[in-house]
Parts: C-alpha cells; structure tokens; sequence
C-alpha cells in the first residue's frame, strides 16, 4: 500500500520508504492512501480473541500488502509482551490501562513496533546503519531507547535537556549502553527538538548519515496504537458494556487519539472521542473556533502534553476532507475540555479517595474529560497512559503518601547513568554526530 504526504506536494512512498524516512519531503504527514474496514463479524467475534489475535487483524489491515503474514505476526508477537487491562473505576467509567510495557507508559507500543518494522527494512535492504534521533521531555526517550535496545543496524541518539527530566525518566535512557546514547543538552526541551529538526535538514549530515526519526509523526509508531483500542472494545463488550462507547484520550501531539480515530474508521464501533488536554488547548479552541492557532507550550503537571502545536492535527484534519466541510464533521464526534493544574490535582485526589484508584496526570485528564462530558446510558473508557509511579514526587505531594516505585522501574534506577554533555550548539552537535 502507498503512503501519501498530508501536504500533497511530495511524491507517494511505499511503506519501507514512509517508516524509514518519517517525515515526507514536503514536510507532511504519511496517510496510508485506503484505511480498510474489517467485517462486522470479525469485529463482533473479537470478544472471543487475544490481544495478539487482534491485533494480527488489525496489523495485517494496515500493513498486509507489504509484509509477509509470518514476519507481520512475529512482529505484532514482539510488541505485546505486555497485555493491556480495562479496569473498571466506578459506574460506567473504565480505565484502559496501558503501562504495563517496559517503560510502563502507552508509547512501549509504538516504539517496540517501529524498532521491529524499521530492523526488518534495514536487514532487507542491507543498510549498514540508521540513526534514530530522538528529543524527549522524558517518557519518548524511554520508550524509544528501550524500544529499539539491541536491533541490529540502529543506532539511537535520545536528547534530553540537562537537568529537566525526573530521575527516573532520566535512567530509563541513560542506563542502557549498547546502541542507545544519551546526550545531555544544555538547554530546554525545545532546544533539543530544534537540534534534531536541524540535523533533519542539513545535507552534508544527511549525505553522511541515514537519520530518521521517532516520534509519532512516524507511521510505523502511531498506527500500531489502534491495537489496543480494538482489544478496549473486546474486553468491554465481554462484559457486556460495548454500547455508546465513548473514549476519552489524554492527548499531546494526538498521535494516539489520531489511532483511535483509524480504528473507528475501520469500523470499530465507538460513539465518540473526547480529546483531554491540560492547559495547552490549541485543539479545543479549534473546535469551539473553526481557527487552528498554534503557540509556544506552558508547563503543566502533565508534562507528555505539553504541546503546541500538536504534530498530528494535520492527519486528523486529512481524515475528514481537509475541505470547508472537515470542521463540522469533526465536531460531530469529537469534543474537547481542558483542565488546570488545581484540577488534575483535585481528580487524582478525589479518585483515589472515592474509588481506591490511582491516577496519573495524564490519565487524570482523560478522567476529567468523562466526568464532564458522559451522558446518560454512555459507556466511558479513557486512557491510562502512564504509570502513577513515573510522576511519583507529583503524586506523593499531591496525596501526602509515599507510592511504590514497581519492580520494572526499580531495575532502571540501579544502572550507572551514562551520557554525554553537549551544548545547544548545532555545529558541535554536528560535529559529534560526524565523529569530529
Ligand atoms: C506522549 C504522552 C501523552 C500524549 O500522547 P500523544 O499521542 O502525544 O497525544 C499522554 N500521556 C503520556 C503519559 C505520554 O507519555
């Protein structure tokens, strides 16, 4: 299947050449150019299938023109080691808890699947070595690093700016040796991301270098997300709760709630969508306003979400038409809220209190969203993205305990810290990119 860019200038790609290059050359988004829907009976019998049996479906949807079934299923095999639970929180308020990866947050996911997918491209095509540059606040780093941990042919550069991340999120990157490098910018998180735009569009390092990036603007790491929403579905309808499904997503760069989008294109019967912001609400203003503006980030407790101009607007808006019409039919089935800081902090509070549930504060958003906005004889289902304990001095300040720290992120934080400092400087971090 062919690969077209959101921007319509660049010529369409094949699915090697989308997940290897990432961003096409007009700078748009790859969309797959048909989203095939699955039979009504397939989607009714998922209730009786595994998470792996689902997922091989909706794999072999996207990617079964391009991959053998057996390579596409050991893949799929790969990537979900892990299972994603749906947990009831209270009357007809489920959470789909998706940290039970290796870095314990949502993007284990996608990262697993693209490290396999783009192993796979460069040992078929005989490639020597691809870098993966990657600029993280601190949950992408983790998941991508340890996504793509010992796959031959990839090297990966996670940049991270000094001193801004928790120690935890930091050791999750900074521990591992082998392929992954951690390099210490000092700077900001946007100083990072700019490093990584710039060595994206400098020719000499491109003629030298096979860069490619990681993050969800990556068809190989967004499209594997719809997974676990059709395995959500399957669980709920097993309990006989599948009926007006409404799912609420605590979104960033709207990666994931763009897969959730796909999968319901593919048929998968859900009502609604709500995307949960926090204080950076460029979206919601584009849903009450018809006008996109995007700005610069403000910080937030749920830090994954602090974005402003979120990546994948540009696919959600090609799904719909990119026409005069595209705004009113996007409004028909997707809302929108934002919380503050106080709120997140209220909710976590209160859940834990009221329903014994631990939330995090992204999950905290998704929470939110449903308390708003469900109606009657709706089901609700938000996103549990991350671990409570990967925002533990957050969590601990905000409830006064001291929450456990899992075993998984335990091992992390007995590594030796190994990272290299460098400026915000691009020439140096050309230069060291070089060898120089
Ligand atoms: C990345 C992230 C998000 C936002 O996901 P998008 O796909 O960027 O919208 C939400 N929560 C957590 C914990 C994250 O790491």
């Amino acid at each position: 299947m062919n690969y077209y860019s959101t921007n319509k200038q660049a010529a369409q790609a094949s699915l090697e050449e989308a997940v290897i290059k990432g961003l096409a050359g007009d700078k748009g988004l790859y969309m797959p150019e048909r989203i095939r829907r699955l039979d009504e009976a397939v989607i009714r019998n998922l209730k009786n299938r595994t998470f792996h049996e689902t997922a091989c479906a909706v794999a072999q949807a996207f990617f079964g023109e391009d991959l053998e079934r057996d390579t596409l299923e050991a893949i799929v095999k790969d990537t979900l080691s892990f299972d994603t639970p749906v947990v009831r929180v209270k009357e007809a308020v489920y959470s789909l808890e998706l940290y039970h990866g290796p870095t314990l947050a949502f993007k284990d996911v996608g990262a697993r699947f693209m490290a396999r997918l783009l192993g796979h491209f460069i040992g078929k095509r005989g490639l020597k070595q691809v870098n993966v540059l990657v600029a993280t606040s601190g949950d992408t780093g983790s998941a991508v690093a340890n996504g793509f941990l010992g796959v031959e042919g990839i090297h990966v550069y996670v940049l991270y700016p000094k001193g801004k991340v928790s120690p935890i999120q930091e050791c999750q990157f900074t521990t591992l040796g082998r392929n992954i490098t951690a390099l210490e910018i000092d700077g900001t998180f946007d100083d990072c991301q700019a490093l990584v735009k710039a060595a994206f569009t400098d020719e000499e390092l491109n003629r030298q270098k096979m860069l490619t990036s990681a993050n969800s603007i990556n068809v190989a790491r967004f499209l594997p997300q719809s997974f676990y929403y059709f395995h959500a579905y399957a669980q709920l309808d097993k309990a006989g709760r599948a009926e007006q499904l409404v799912v609420s997503v605590p979104s960033g760069n709207f990666g994931n709630i763009t897969a959730g989008l796909f999968a319901r294109q593919m048929g998968l019967p859900v009502k609604r969508f709500i995307a949960a912001n926090n204080r950076n609400d460029v979206f919601l203003e584009y849903l009450n306003t018809g006008t996109y503006n995007p700005r610069p980030s403000v910080s937030t407790l749920a830090n994954a979400m602090d974005v402003g101009d979120p990546s994948n607007f540009a696919r959600i808006l090609d799904l719909y038409g990119a026409d005069e019409t595209t705004h009113r039919t996007i409004t028909q089935f997707i809302s929108g809220c934002r919380f503050t800081d106080e709120e997140i902090a209220d909710a976590i509070t209160r859940v834990h209190a009221a329903d014994s549930y631990l939330l995090d504060p992204h999950g905290a958003c998704g929470y939110l969203a449903l308390e708003q906005k469900l109606q009657k004889g709706e089901t609700g289902l938000f996103l549990e993205t991350a671990h409570p304990a990967k925002f533990k001095d957050t969590i601990d300040a905000i409830l006064h305990t001291d929450i456990e720290i899992p075993a998984k992120l335990q091992a992390f934080m007995k590594g030796t810290k190994q990272s290299t400092a460098l400026s915000k400087d691009f020439a140096a971090f050309k230069d060291y990119l070089l060898g120089k």
